[in-house]
């Protein structure tokens, strides 16, 4: 059982401006494309901060990750509260996660929990731990921790706890259970998700050939100097946005 405020709100989209609708059009294809890629599945969720303090947004319990529209988004308190939304909607159960890793991480703006089998194979066995083998994937170079209890984030102290596992690093695993992952923004967050995953499949594979062999500090080092994250966002954002108009993913009159 979760303790969400069950309260139902009015407030239309429109209401809240265009800034707002931005961010509701960005969570909405964050979340088809994620679950596009075989990332998100059927039940993982994608949150984003509203600039001005009122919360986050983030999706119903209920509706399907497959067919998410802008206006469907609910908008929470920053205790995790549903503030507004569509009449019937309510949050996650884990919507917790979000909330408390917001609280305490003013540099993320965006949070996704998915929960992707290969990558949460990682936390089912003593070794290999998940580490950074690819090059993109040095945006985990500070390490990617592993939250011991496999229950569902579905209490405000449960939430506070996974913080607490997460501290200042950008993506934490939970045991037999499913990912976290943060960034500055709804496309820095969907290209991380996809460069997570891809680490995991990758390490995963490697695993399967011989020894692996993560990357070296020098090499972190060298890759982070060179990485210009804003520009590689905006590439990759554009690329995976086009891929899901072209298979009607999303709709045009999205602002992306
Ligand atoms: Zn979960």
């Amino acid at each position: 059982m979760d303790d969400v405020s069950r309260t139902e709100g009015t407030k239309s989209p429109a209401q809240d401006g265009p800034a707002e609708q931005h961010l509701r059009d960005q969570v909405a294809a964050c979340t088809l494309m994620l679950n596009d890629q075989g990332i998100l599945g059927y039940s993982g969720h994608v949150s984003v901060r509203l600039p001005d303090g009122r919360g986050f947004l983030i999706q119903s319990v209920d509706q399907s990750r497959a067919s998410l529209t802008p206006d469907l988004l609910l908008v929470c308190d920053p205790d995790g509260r549903l503030l507004s939304g569509p009449a019937g909607l309510r949050p996650p159960s884990e919507v917790f996660m979000h909330s408390e890793i917001l609280r305490v991480r003013p540099d993320v703006n965006a949070v996704a929990h998915f929960h992707h089998d290969r990558t949460t194979v990682f936390t089912l066995v003593d070794a290999p731990r998940l580490v950074a083998i690819k090059n993109h994937a040095v945006r985990w170079a500070s390490g990617i921790p592993t939250h011991g209890d496999p229950s569902h984030v579905n209490t405000p102290a449960r939430g506070r706890a996974l913080a607490a596992t997460l501290g200042a690093h950008h993506a934490a695993l939970i045991r037999a259970h499913g990912q976290i992952v943060v960034a500055e923004s709804v496309p820095a967050l969907f290209i991380d998700c996809v460069h997570f995953v891809e680490n995991a499949t990758a390490m995963y594979d490697a695993a399967l050939l011989g020894a692996i062999l993560p990357l070296t500090a020098d090499e972190i080092a060298s890759f982070q100097q060179d990485l210009k994250r804003d520009k590689h966002v905006s590439k990759l954002w554009s690329y995976y946005v086009g891929l899901a108009l072209a298979h009607g993913v999303v709709q045009p009159d999205w602002s992306l």
